[in-house]
């Protein structure tokens, strides 16, 4: 019996708009995606498009419309419902904007929960663009096929980060001085976790002594070398997703 191919095609472009998505919908997407599928991807009436909604889940589309200006969707049939995905914040201090872009796309394809950016006294950019970060970390959901975007909060200072975090949540602190081997702290906790990582000048000492004094705070070293502080965001938490994540989930 032949296998039967599977559908949609795992080459047919994937969207995220704006839920809830149902059986039977009409989609106009907006000027940027028709653009894409019409004038790049040169989609033609009943195609198949993958949506998202980042609530009901992922759906089978067929174009319906691929005008000039517009492209128009119609939605048949739910494929997988919204995933869950493992309970990892992470907590950057924000960086340079072209660094800080790579922490937002490959945080988004390791599978993290939400991101919270951390303003420290040593960050070079204090300020983060809103709608850029989620165009970034959108177009990463797209391309990985996440069918959950990863919230995005504004910038918060470190102390209040540290006076409001939620009970019952690890703060995996990545320290340059020095801290627990990151591998052997991860496997021993379960639970929802989330990791903080400095700035390019790495934290100063008032803010290293406020953070081991919080509760939830649980400082790792990264081994021997200095790392980057986009290099130690990514590197841990692709630790963190191998240990405590969703990748030991057989396929
Ligand atoms: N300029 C600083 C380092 C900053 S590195 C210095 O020379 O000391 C940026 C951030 O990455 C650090 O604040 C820390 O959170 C993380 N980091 C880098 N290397 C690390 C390591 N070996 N162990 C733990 N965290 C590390």
């Amino acid at each position: 019996m032949p296998a039967t191919p599977a559908w949609p095609p795992k080459s047919a472009p994937r969207l995220f708009v704006p839920g809830p998505l149902s059986e039977g919908a009409a989609v106009a997407l907006d000027g940027g995606q028709s653009h894409y599928l019409g004038k790049v991807m040169r989609v033609a009436t009943g195609d198949a498009v993958i949506l998202c909604d980042d609530a009901t889940g992922e759906w089978y589309a067929r174009v319906a419309q691929s005008g000039k200006r517009d492209v128009v969707l119609s939605v048949e049939t739910l494929l997988r419902p919204r995933e869950s995905v493992p309970d990892f914040w992470l907590c950057p201090a924000l960086l340079k904007k072209d660094r800080f872009d790579l922490v937002l796309e490959k945080a988004t394809e390791l599978g993290v929960c939400e991101v919270r950016p951390v303003l420290t006294r040593r960050c070079v950019a204090d300020k983060l663009n809103p709608e850029r970060a989620r165009a970034i970390v959108t177009e990463a959901a797209e391309q990985c096929a996440r069918t959950a975007l990863p919230a995005l909060a504004e910038p918060v200072k470190l102390d209040a980060l540290l006076r409001d975090w939620p009970e019952g949540r690890a703060l995996f602190f990545a320290d340059e001085n020095g801290g627990a081997p990151a591998a052997a702290a991860f496997a021993a906790h379960s639970g929802p976790a989330a990791l903080l990582v400095g700035p390019e000048g790495g934290f100063d000492d008032a803010e290293r002594a406020a953070i081991r004094a919080h509760p939830a705070a649980r400082a790792i070293t990264l081994g021997p070398r200095i790392l980057r502080g986009e290099t130690a965001a990514i590197a841990a938490t692709a630790l963190w997703m191998g240990t405590r994540g969703d990748w030991s989930a057989t396929g």
